[in-house]
């Protein structure tokens, strides 16, 4: 690999000792550094997934207290646990953790394996993960790739080609793998992150600042600003969807969504998709009501009666545009379709459920 070829001996003690000397005095306090607990190091990763750092620490905060130990989790049902995940969204996650949990319990007597292979057999831990526990926790060397890194190895190395395709991954992994130190492999790759997430950052690195400007390629080239080359926006779709807060007899409808559904696990009220939204028409022309009301009647075998009035919320999800009109709406039937698992629950009990997002802004607005 030929953009490697320059990070001989010298270059990595120059560019390891700027790193931590620079991380000595600025590196971040943590929560979740407090100690080096891999289960700690796991849940924090795992949330920092597609996550900022500051909408984490309270998730973390909150989970840890609830759940401080893999036991904890392991007894955990999966509705407690997606419950303390409500909002932070990417379910599977939460999932995926309550699973591992489970699996660590029965296949590893309870405690964290401390090699990269067998943490990558458990639910949700990929090669990034597995490296950050391996390193934060047990203190042993595993190379790290993850967006901090990654920006931050393509602008060092000056690679201009697509550092997430196939060949950009193995020159930043080579690089990961090549950079490490093998004192102290877990602060290094502390290090790294803090770097690349206050300093390299994606618009207006701060170059000057920065503890590795003379190592990096990119600031030698001027490309700092065009490195690492962006991943193709994907085209957003606007979509129209409804839902109904059903009541009968001062309770509501609400269903769980199944496995291999987006919201797996979670609660919602009748929702139904009404197709793509290329003309949104503002308010909604009065078909609509009609369209809502036959459509959630045929997803739960109910006469439901719609209220022409509804509120608008608008949300994205991933490249979806959401509109979603949300309607009231009564029936005298309790007997809902038993291909949909639900439940007529008080409205004061929803505070127990996992609720997808816009279902308890719903909640709020409706109830
Ligand atoms: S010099 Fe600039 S581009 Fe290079 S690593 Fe530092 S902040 Fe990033």
């Amino acid at each position: 690999m030929d953009e490697l070829e320059r990070i001989d001996g010298a270059w990595k003690t120059r560019f390891r000792r700027s790193l931590l000397r620079w991380y000595d005095r600025h590196g971040r306090d943590l929560p979740w550094r407090a100690a080096a607990d891999p289960y700690r190091v796991w849940i924090s990763e795992i949330m920092l997934q597609q996550t900022t750092v500051a909408a984490v620490k309270p998730y973390f905060e909150r989970f840890v207290d609830r759940f401080p130990t893999v036991h904890a989790l392991a007894e955990a049902s999966e509705e407690d646990v997606l419950r303390l995940w409500e909002g932070l969204g990417y379910y599977s996650r939460a999932r995926n953790l309550a699973k591992a949990a489970k699996r660590i319990v029965t296949d590893f007597n309870g405690r964290f394996p401390e090699d990269v292979e067998s943490l990558r057999t458990l639910p949700g831990i990929g090669r990034y993960t597995a490296g950050a526990i391996v390193s934060f926790a047990f203190d042993r060397p595993a190379p790290i790739v993850e967006a901090n890194t990654l920006r931050l190895y393509a602008r060092l190395l000056g690679y201009d080609g697509d550092p997430r395709g196939t060949a950009g991954q193995r020159v930043l992994w080579a690089f990961a793998e090549q950079v490490l130190p093998k004192a102290r492999p877990g602060r290094f790759n502390q290090a790294l992150i803090d770097l690349g997430a206050t300093v390299c950052t994606p618009k207006d690195p701060n170059c000057e600042a920065c503890p590795a400007k003379g190592s990096c390629l990119a600031f030698a080239n001027g490309t700092q600003d065009s490195i690492p080359r962006l991943a193709k926006r994907a085209k957003i779709t606007r979509l129209l969807m409804a839902a109904v807060v059903v009541r009968n007899n001062g309770r509501v409808l609400v269903r769980q969504y199944a496995d291999g559904e987006r919201w797996a696990g979670l609660w919602d009220f009748a929702r139904v998709d009404l197709g793509v939204d290329d003309k949104p028409q503002d308010p909604p022309p009065a078909s609509v009501v009609k369209d809502v009301q036959s459509r959630i009647a045929a997803l739960t075998g109910l006469n439901i009666e719609v209220s022409p009035s509804f509120v608008v919320l608008e949300h994205s999800v991933t490249r979806y545009r959401i509109r979603l009109l949300a309607f009231e709406g009564t029936t005298l039937e309790q007997t809902v379709s038993a291909s949909v698992n639900s439940r007529w629950v008080e409205a004061s009990s929803l505070d127990e459920l996992p609720l997808s997002v816009t279902a308890r802004q719903i909640a709020k607005r409706l109830l």
